[in-house]
């Protein structure tokens, strides 16, 4: 805590595994006594560097680029990249520290990372991402590798990005490799990769409802965020007969009391991924449907929330209120999203509550798959890649019901994934010595 006291959401992320964890070490006498959660809190490796670039007006622009390489234990480091200007050290050590746990919980050979940078990419032009891109991957490449670390997006960092960062390593390694997860379909990506986080989450939380012989067929199911896991989120809760109500971004959320069909999420699809425009524009189009300015969609009557957005954006007084509204099931497709009095509130009311590190696991499990496909150089069919993931978030629902199940037969999913996720990397870490 001393160490790293300037660092709140990072000791928030930790406090949360530890308070789970070290009930289980101490329980276990092989990793008694070997320091291994002090270990595992120091990342292995930080980067910091200076990212110049040119704006459109000719005027230099310098920004903050990282790349934590937190844990190599089990498979080289992975986990995505954030362009968003809160980024700093405390966010993606807080990221990079649940990947670790996360990407074991997968049951794929990788390590945990996260990297970014404070640049903003609202109001800037293509040219201007491509130029910020390119300088970006001009000093990360020396750090990254396909057998070494393997960044993907995150916040701010989508398929054009990811198509910028991966010309520019090319160009500068001079070789075609599975360096960076997330790629387009034509030269690397893996199918589904786009919709895996949303999906995976969604059928997360299936396996959660299957626990109490329910299902998403006729619920109200609000959702925050409008970015690519919110929106492959709604997208298969939809397909699954739900009524999908709200959406969000940072200037609030838009209701529909008729509820987003499909085509009203293509609109939503073009919106922010083509024209890159702001949620509330969705009324516009959509007259019988409100904008909420600045307000987060938890005071929305659901019977289940998916938190899609950031970190921390549903805190103690949203849960009570989605508590008190009837909601039964919470699904993090964010990292992090509910503060600990928000977990509290849900735990102490029975709520079927899944964390990010196993419910929004997905992402990165087919990032995983697309890195096993690049090795093959042989690509898998959307049906084969939908059935792994299907399966992955099954395994990983088990992992959390073998390590979390309580003595009244309900499943401390907190509990469950950090003690999951600890052991394989853990392990690991014992066998390999004190590197
Ligand atoms: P996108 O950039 O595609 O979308 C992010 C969405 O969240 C936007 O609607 C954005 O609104 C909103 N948002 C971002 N920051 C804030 C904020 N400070 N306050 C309110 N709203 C905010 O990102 P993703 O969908 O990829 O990521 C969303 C979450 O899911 C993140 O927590 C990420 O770490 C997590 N995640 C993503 C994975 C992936 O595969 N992409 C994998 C696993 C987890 P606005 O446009 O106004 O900023």
């Amino acid at each position: 805590k001393q160490r790293n006291h300037h660092e709140p959401e990072f000791l928030q992320a930790v406090q949360e595994v530890a308070e789970t964890v070290i009930p289980y070490i101490s329980t276990q006498e092989i990793y008694d006594g070997k320091n291994i959660l002090l270990r595992m809190v120091e990342p292995e490796r930080v980067v910091s560097f200076r990212v110049n670039w040119v704006d459109d007006s000719g005027e230099i622009q310098v920004n903050r680029g990282y790349r934590i390489e937190m844990n190599s234990a089990i498979g080289p480091y992975k986990g995505g990249l954030r362009f968003h200007p809160s980024v700093n050290l405390s966010i993606l050590k807080f990221l990079a520290f649940e990947q670790v746990f996360k990407n074991s919980l997968t049951t794929l050979p990788m390590g945990g990372g996260k990297g970014g940078s404070d640049f903003n990419p609202k109001g800037k032009s293509d040219n201007e991402i491509m130029r910020f891109c390119q300088a970006f991957m001009s000093e990360l490449f020396r750090h990254i590798g396909p057998n070494t670390d393997v960044p993907a997006g995150d916040i701010g960092v989508g398929g054009r990005e990811i198509g910028y960062l991966f010309g520019m390593y090319k160009k500068l390694r001079n070789e075609f490799t599975g360096v960076l997860t997330g790629k387009g379909a034509s030269w690397g990506g893996s199918l589904i990769r786009p919709e895996a986080t949303g999906y995976g989450n969604v059928y997360f939380a299936q396996n959660m409802l299957a626990t109490k012989n329910d299902s998403f067929e006729g619920k109200i199911v609000t959702i925050s965020g409008s970015g690519n896991v919110a929106q492959f989120a709604a997208e298969k809760a939809i397909e699954l007969g739900a009524k999908v109500v709200t959406l969000s971004d940072s200037s609030g959320y838009i209701y529909d009391e008729e509820g987003i069909n499909t085509e009203k999420l293509e609109f939503v699809m073009d919106l922010k991924n083509v024209r890159r425009g702001r949620i509330h524009e969705y009324v516009e189009k959509y007259p019988n449907a409100t904008f909420v300015k600045g307000e987060k969609p938890w005071t929305v009557k659901c019977d289940i929330a998916l938190p899609c957005a950031t970190q921390n954006e549903l805190d103690g007084d949203a849960a009570k209120a989605l508590i008190a509204n009837g909601c039964t099931c919470v699904s993090e497709g964010a990292n992090m999203p509910s503060t600990p009095e928000a977990i509290e509130a849900f735990h102490a009311n029975g709520i079927l509550f899944a964390p990010g590190k196993a419910s929004n696991a997905g992402g990165v499990a087919v990032s995983g798959l697309e890195m096993s496909q690049n090795s093959l150089r042989y690509n898998w069919t959307r049906e084969e890649v939908d059935a792994k993931l299907k399966q992955i978030m099954a395994d990983i629902h088990a992992s959390c019901a073998k390590y979390g199940t309580n003595d009244d037969g309900s499943i401390d999913y907190v509990r469950g994934a950090n003690i999951a996720g600890f052991v394989k990397v853990a392990d690991a870490m014992l066998a390999q010595g004190v590197v």
